[in-house]
């Protein structure tokens, strides 16, 4: 049964800017460092991420389903990715997300040939 961490919450929620529902979750403090740590690059679109700022390659703490959606904040629903991608997802679904990055990018490729 995963606990609440309010410490890991309050963590995401100052960084984000966003507020995070009191929901029960298994993310630690230490979880959230080391995974904030080892995220290289954006899943999404391979930029290379970096730790400070609030830049459009800063790294964002993104749930793969969104809270709003039903998702839950949890390990397996958690992840780093680019602050570009975090503002184009926002709640979307992520086959949803890959759909509007494909189709911007057929939108580019078309108006560019
Ligand atoms: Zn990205």
């Amino acid at each position: 049964m995963v606990q609440v961490n309010a410490t890991a919450k309050k963590q995401i929620a100052k960084r984000d800017g966003i507020t995070v529902p009191n929901v029960p979750t298994d993310i630690t403090s230490t979880y959230l460092v080391n995974l904030f740590n080892q995220t290289k690059t954006c899943i999404y679109c391979n930029i290379e991420l970096c730790n400070f700022g609030r830049k459009k390659n800063s790294k964002a703490c993104d749930h793969i389903i969104a809270i709003s959606k039903g998702g839950q904040h949890v390990k397996t629903n958690v992840h780093f990715i680019c602050e570009k991608c975090n503002m184009i997802k926002r709640n979307l679904l992520e086959i949803d997300f890959i759909n509007t990055k494909l189709q911007n990018l057929l939108n580019i490729n078309i108006s560019s040939n």
